[in-house]
């Protein structure tokens, strides 16, 4: 039987700066088994934040934040598979990342074969070779596999932001237990993808120290 609960109060924040040099957009298994309606496991809605993290990759490109992509991999025999059903075998189509967020060369892509894209793979060591400390995490699923890579990332004390509109999931109860554990849990700050904007720490330090200098 359902049952009724209040979901507990989260902010949504209007505007959050991230710092390009320290800064990656994570993107959470954007594949067509995911974001078909036809694919092997369509989570609704997932469609329709194509074009939003769509905005979010230009935005990267244009501030210079590197853009790094998880992509559920499995293969026979794979464990995962009774619990969901077939999905995302690798090479098959299903598993591919949708055209118009396709990865560019330069891009990561992780290939991952839990919710966890920390898990078994070399996520973690390719972030902190560019010195990064704060990640944008969007994609599918809410509640699964941005829900446990942001947790992975939160106990590593990386700084989370989830652009809200930007994330999808299985219905609405897991996307608000997703957003409370996050906000809550590791402090992963909620916003909209247009609200998140790129201000260079370091920039603005030297402009302040030639700025002291001259004077
Ligand atoms: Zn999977």
């Amino acid at each position: 039987m359902a049952k009724q609960v209040a979901v507990p109060g989260y902010e949504i924040h209007e505007r959050v700066a991230v710092d390009p040099e320290r800064t990656a957009l994570l993107i959470i298994d954007m594949q067509h088994d995911f974001v078909d309606r036809n694919g092997a496991l369509p989570v609704p809605g997932a469609k329709d934040t194509v074009p939003v993290i769509r905005r979010l990759i230009d935005f990267a490109r244009a501030s210079g934040i590197p853009v790094f992509y998880s992509q559920d991999t499995h293969r026979q025999g794979d464990p995962e598979w009774e619990i969901w059903g077939k999905h995302c075998e690798r090479g098959t189509h299903g598993w591919e990342i949708v055209e118009e967020l396709a990865p560019q060369p330069g891009d990561v892509v992780v290939e991952k074969a839990r919710y966890d894209a920390f898990y078994g793979t070399a996520l973690d060591h390719e972030l902190r070779l560019r010195g990064i400390d704060t990640l944008v995490i969007c994609g599918t699923v809410a509640s699964i596999c941005v829900h446990y890579t942001a947790a992975s990332a939160g106990l590593r004390w990386y700084r989370t932001i989830h652009p809200v509109n930007a994330l999808s999931a299985l219905d609405p109860f897991d996307m608000e237990a997703a957003l409370r554990q996050s906000s809550f849990l590791f402090r992963t700050v909620l916003a909209t993808a247009d609200g998140i904007v790129a201000e260079a720490a370091a920039a603005r330090e030297k402009a302040s120290r030639v700025h002291a200098v001259s004077r």
